[in-house]
């Protein structure tokens, strides 16, 4: 298939989750290079004024929304604008965008594995996928590095971490396969806002708590998840899947000023790190430029201004989210699909004050130790266990979930 060269026509893209951190990040870099890109589709859930804003600003050919009711209002202010875009709703057509003829790459912006079914058309169809929906490969890794293969995709990582690993990978080098003279993968996290907060005090956190992180700027679920480090669990997992190792060839690092994204350790007893300021333009301008580089907006690092670069171990004591997350691993088969499952739903009653925040990886392990876990399957097996792991979880929460708070 064809992809845009410098001096040639523009990458055309389908940017998923547009209203999204991520989504109106990558619409920020694009925005800088209206000779490079052109967006053809953007997606969301049901955010209609948001994304016909980002239409106005982006002309695209093809406006999706997940919620219908949401559509047929974007369609009237569409169309009360005078813009032309197609409008179109549910969770097909978020699959039918991701594999247009006229889209060439692929923003995976979803948040959960609602991201799955269009991120997986995308590989299908063989475009550049530019993943940033890491729930995608916790949820079906196997089904979707294989897919990614026979559709002749071009998988780029956006999450910083993956990104960072990437791009300290040997020359030459291609997602999926495991790197030549590696010895382990350096994964940094930034230990989230509770990083040094005392277990007790962990209880009776609130959601706008969790919600502040103190580096990165990001949706409300992914900031919850950083807060647990279950972010970590899943990224753990993400690069398992992106780079042909196991967990066991990860090491979590705690890195609290989020300088370095992420390093490689070689066999030579080279570590090959990469560093840059937390802001995911960075990332998303290389997956959408790779293998070029090119202005992304994020001001130049001063070195002179850090004071001092700190590493501790992970705590998995306090935050048991990084030790779920590796049993769910060595449990295989669909164990890491009840794990995102059960994550998302706790998730979700945390963030409507229905569970506290300690109980979060409690009802996370529960879920591992019930629910039936069997091999990997195809598309539609998955979301059935991803379905009943919900279900589970969700009868589980209404007989015991208590509310955060006194
Ligand atoms: P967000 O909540 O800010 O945005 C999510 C987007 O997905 C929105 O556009 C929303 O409309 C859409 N969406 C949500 N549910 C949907 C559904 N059921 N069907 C269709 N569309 C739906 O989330 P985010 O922070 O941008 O994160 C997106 C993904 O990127 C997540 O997988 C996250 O883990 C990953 N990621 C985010 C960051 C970051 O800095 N925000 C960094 C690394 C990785
Ligand atoms: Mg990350």
């Amino acid at each position: 298939m064809s992809r845009a060269q410098p001096g040639q026509a523009p990458l055309r893209l389908a940017v998923l989750g547009a209203t999204g951190s991520i989504g109106l990040n990558t619409l920020d870099v694009v925005a800088r290079h209206p000779r490079r890109y052109q967006v053809v589709a953007l997606t969301a859930h049901r955010q209609d004024e948001r994304l016909f804003a980002l239409c106005q600003r982006h002309r695209p050919r093809l406006a999706v929304m997940a919620d219908a009711g949401a559509a047929a209002r974007l369609t009237a202010r569409l169309r009360a604008a005078g813009l032309a875009t197609e409008v179109a709703a549910g969770p097909e057509a978020l699959v039918a965008a991701a594999s247009r003829d006229d889209v060439d790459a692929v923003m995976a912006g979803i948040v959960g594995a609602a991201g799955l079914p269009a991120t997986l058309a995308a590989a299908r169809h063989g475009k550049r996928i530019m993943l940033a929906n890491k729930e995608a490969l916790v949820v079906a890794g196997r089904l979707f590095m294989a897919t990614v293969e026979a559709g002749g995709a071009e998988l780029l990582p956006v999450d910083s971490e993956h990104s960072a690993l990437f791009q300290c990978m040997p020359p030459g080098y291609r997602t999926g396969r495991r790197p030549e003279g590696v010895r382990r993968l350096w994964l940094t996290a930034s230990g989230g806002p509770f990083r040094t907060w005392p277990r007790e005090r962990l209880q009776g956190v609130t959601p706008e708590q969790a919600c502040a992180h103190p580096n990165w700027s990001m949706g409300r679920k992914i900031s919850v998840d950083s807060a647990t480090l279950m972010n970590k669990g899943l990224e753990l997992i993400e690069a398992c899947w992106l780079f042909g190792v196991t967990p066991d060839e990860v090491e979590v690092v705690v890195h609290p000023q989020s300088i370095i994204h992420s390093m490689v350790d070689y066999l030579d007893g080279s570590v090959l790190a990469q560093m840059g300021r937390p802001d995911m333009r960075t990332p998303i301008s290389l997956a959408l430029g790779w293998p070029r580089r090119q202005p992304s907006g994020v001001e130049p690092l001063d070195l002179y201004a850090l004071h001092g670069l700190d590493f501790e171990p992970p705590d998995v004591e306090r935050f048991p989210a990084l030790r779920l997350a590796r049993e769910a691993w060595a449990a295989g088969g669909t164990a890491t699909v009840v794990l995102n499952a059960a994550n998302e739903v706790a998730v979700e009653a945390f963030l409507d004050g229905r569970l506290a925040f300690t109980d979060i990886p409690r009802l996370i392990e529960a879920a591992l130790e019930t629910c039936p876990a069997g091999p990997a399957q195809d598309l539609d097996g998955l979301l059935a266990v991803d379905a009943e792991a919900r279900a589970r979880v969700r009868d589980h929460l209404g007989q015991g979930g208590r509310r955060h708070g006194p």
